[in-house]
């Protein structure tokens, strides 16, 4: 079977050799499309392979329409809103993401921007510390456990809501599960978003939800961006001196929450899976996937249902 790697993007190339070495291993051909500038190098990539593996590529129908002998897709990666989905299943292709490779990497990330946050940014000013804080974690995914198990290495008090994980799951990670996301900001200092971006909650992240934090709150964004109503949380930001935004996706606003001096921040360029680790192992997972796809029609992580 021929697997493409289409990466504008590309994966390090520790990544790309372990995907080289475990579908070559299977007996399978890889191709590599890397750095391509031109949708249409993409389009000419796609015609043949049976299997492709992409990062924050665009599987739109376009693609899948012209790639005839796709059977699967897999995005290296946890978040797959640039697969088309509809489109992936009217052609019978399996759309699957890799889930989980990438959670430490995103966890680690709130308390680098958790740290810069409670220091002031580092402006020379006191800041507070976060032991003894109260942490409150929204969605209990791959990335909000992994949160969890860092906070309580910072002494921090750890409550989490998550809309389909059950309470009990929740609390037997040692979490305090409380009831609605309204509780978690009446209750929390700190609320990190771990939610996806679905109809439920995409805007969900508004002046009414954010408002409910106490003095002193800070609101962090690994998540996804669209799930901030952004004109909202500008509102609340002008009338609440008290309130600071950190996120790690670039808001469509980034200019006017700019102008919160010392109470936004947001980093350039998505940084929460960009470690060698969370690379080489959502590589590494997608190359293993397509392969037991290959073997035994496995569709363990399959999006498209
Ligand atoms: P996941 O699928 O493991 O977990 C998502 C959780 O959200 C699930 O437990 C689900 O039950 C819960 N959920 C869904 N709808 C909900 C709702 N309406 N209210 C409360 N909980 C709800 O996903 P993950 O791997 O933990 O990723 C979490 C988020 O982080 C996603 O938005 C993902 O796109 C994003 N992410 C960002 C980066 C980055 O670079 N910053 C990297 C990876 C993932």
């Amino acid at each position: 079977m021929k697997v493409l790697v289409a990466t504008e993007k590309p994966f390090a190339a520790a990544a790309v050799e372990g995907i080289k070495k475990e579908i070559e291993g299977a007996g399978n051909e890889l191709v590599l499309l890397e750095k391509y500038t031109e949708k249409a190098q993409l389009l000419d990539a796609v015609k043949d392979v049976d299997a492709m593996i992409i990062r924050s590529d665009k599987a739109d129908a376009e693609v899948l329409d012209t790639a005839k002998n796709l059977k699967i897709i897999v995005r290296a990666g946890a978040g797959y809103d640039n697969i088309d989905l509809a489109a992936a299943t009217a052609h019978n292709v399996v759309a699957e993401n890799t889930p989980g490779q990438n959670s430490n990497a995103v966890a680690e990330l709130v308390f680098g921007l958790l740290v810069f946050a409670v220091r002031n940014f580092y402006n020379g000013k006191a800041g507070c510390e976060l032991k003894g804080k109260k942490l409150g974690i929204l969605a209990f995914g791959n990335v909000g456990r992994n949160v969890a198990r860092i906070a309580k290495g910072f002494g921090m008090n750890v409550s989490a809501y998550d809309a389909f994980c059950p309470a009990d799951v929740i609390e037997a990670a040692g979490v305090h599960a409380v009831k609605s996301q309204d509780e978690l900001f009446q209750t929390c200092d700190i609320v990190s978003l771990h939610i996806p971006a679905t109809p439920e909650t995409i805007k969900s992240i508004d002046y009414k939800t954010v408002n409910q934090l106490p003095k002193g709150g800070i609101l962090i964004n690994t998540a996804r961006k669209e799930v901030i109503n952004e004109p909202e949380l500008l509102k609340l930001l002008a009338e609440r001196e008290d309130l600071k935004f950190i996120t790690d996706i670039k808001p469509d606003a980034d200019a006017d929450f700019a102008k919160f001096e010392g109470r936004y921040f947001s980093t350039p360029k998505k940084m929460g899976a960009q470690t060698a680790e969370a690379n080489i192992n959502a590589g590494i997972a997608a190359a293993k996937q397509i392969n037991a796809f290959f073997a035994d029609g496995c569709t363990k992580f399959q999006v498209n249902k």
